[in-house]
């Protein structure tokens, strides 16, 4: 893409009201603008990143069996009363229809859509197991909204729900569902900051398990075993005797951290309240097990802000990066344009995705503009590189920029 053509500007400042690091970044760099507390729109380059994320997302999800679906958004209050969460919600929206009268909640999750779909399919119990997931905007009204994207009012989030004939069958799929959490995770460039976390399991289950990633913004405390590489939630501590779950050390170190994604056992927890329930071999009722996974794509963004910069501008992981290449044209030279379009070109022909500054601007403004924008290579097409027959390459999280062949830098961004 023709960075001339980007309608987005960068900003030298942060906006006023913005106090958190990565929604600083991503509004200076144009990927997201604020609208109001909580809520952010995703501008051309953000909505890349965010795509980028929803494919590595989508990929495990359809990895281990899940099946996309799409639910509402606008909730009918009667299945939040069934399971008795329209009273209980705290950050629950709810509002009156101007006309009917009639009351509806907005989203913050899907239990109390998805059981009663899932039961209308009238499945036996040779369907089971049965995960569906979908990718869609939540609501949820918090008390406050001072993260930038890592705790929004309206954010996305991947949900997936499954749904077993027996405890033992959930249990096994969990731990699948944690294998391919732990991929999502390294994949998107968090692996090695991020921890499987113990936290509350409600009163179905002894545990839940976070998804916690290190960071200063991160609103969570945990405690890390380093023997285990697992953490423990701060709200359990005192119930695990302040030691690791696995091998019993009390010697854990404590971080802050943000929830990325959770993995929970729902068990019957869901199922009751709607009575979804399979018959069995023997033809007697029994009801359905079900466990939820979540992980918030808006925060991961946010979170990956957080984890990838410095004081320069952002530094994405090449797998979620809006655009693998920067090129920059330096000056109006005839010969500069020439070779710098001819790079594009070449780079685009290969598949690789360019965003190509061809503006009219100044060297200082074009090389800051790369790093706030943090792609992972940048490119740099001069009068002094042409001189050489060559192009200018450098890498965002190294200080040293190299002269190459256009032919080879095609080959190492490949
Ligand atoms: P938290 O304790 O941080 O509020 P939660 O326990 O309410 O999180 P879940 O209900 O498990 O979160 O939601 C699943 C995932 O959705 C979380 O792991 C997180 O990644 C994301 N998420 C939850 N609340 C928000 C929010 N307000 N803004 C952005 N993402 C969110
Ligand atoms: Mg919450």
């Amino acid at each position: 893409m023709r960075q001339s053509e980007l309608f987005t500007r960068t900003r030298r400042e942060a906006p006023k009201d913005e106090t958190s690091k990565n929604a600083e970044l991503l509004v200076r760099g144009g990927f997201t603008e604020k609208i109001m507390a909580g809520v952010y729109a995703l501008l051309p380059l953000g909505l890349r990143a965010h795509q980028k994320i929803e494919a590595i997302i989508r990929d495990e999800m359809n990895a281990f069996g899940g099946q996309e679906i799409l639910m509402p958004s606008l909730h009918p209050k009667e299945n939040w009363e069934k399971t008795g969460r329209w009273g209980t919600y705290d950050s629950l929206f709810r509002f009156l229809s101007y006309y009917s009268k009639i009351e509806y909640a907005l989203g913050p999750t899907h239990e109390e859509i998805v059981v009663p779909l899932v039961q209308k399919q009238n499945l036996s119990y040779k369907d089971f197991p049965v995960a569906v997931y979908q990718i869609q905007t939540k609501f949820r009204d918090e008390k406050r909204a001072k993260s930038g994207l890592l705790r929004g009012r309206e954010f996305s989030m991947k949900d997936l729900y499954s749904f077993h004939t027996s405890e033992e069958d959930l249990d096994r799929y969990y731990e699948r569902a944690k294998e391919a959490y732990r991929k999502i995770f390294q994949r998107v460039g968090l692996g090695h900051v991020t921890y499987v976390t113990f936290a509350s399991g409600g009163s179905f289950s002894k545990y839940s398990h976070e998804f916690q990633t290190l960071t200063m913004a991160g609103e969570d405390v945990i405690y890390i075993c380093d023997k285990c590489d697992v953490a423990v939630n701060r709200e359990i501590l005192e119930d695990v005797g302040k030691s690791c779950p696995e091998c019993k050390n009390t010697s854990l170190r404590e971080e802050k951290a943000v929830e990325v994604g959770n993995v929970f056992k729902l068990k019957t927890k869901y199922s009751s309240p709607f009575g979804l329930k399979f018959k069995d071999e023997k033809g007697e009722e029994k009801e359905v097990i079900m466990g939820c996974y979540g992980i918030g794509l808006t925060r991961l963004l946010g979170t990956i802000a957080e984890v990838h910069h410095d004081d320069k501008g952002l530094v994405w992981p090449e797998s979620v990066a809006p655009f693998r290449v920067h090129l920059i044209r330096l000056g109006e030279d005839e010969g500069v344009r020439k070779v710098a379009d001819e790079a594009y070109e070449e780079l685009q022909k290969k598949g690789i995705e360019v965003l190509y500054d061809d503006r009219d601007a100044s060297a200082g403004e074009k090389l800051n503009d790369a790093d706030l924008l943090g792609m992972p290579y940048r490119v740099v097409v001069s009068v002094k590189t042409i001189e050489k027959k060559s192009v200018e390459v450098k890498k965002r999280d190294e200080m040293d920029a190299r002269l190459r062949k256009l032919s080879d830098v095609v080959q190492e961004c490949l």
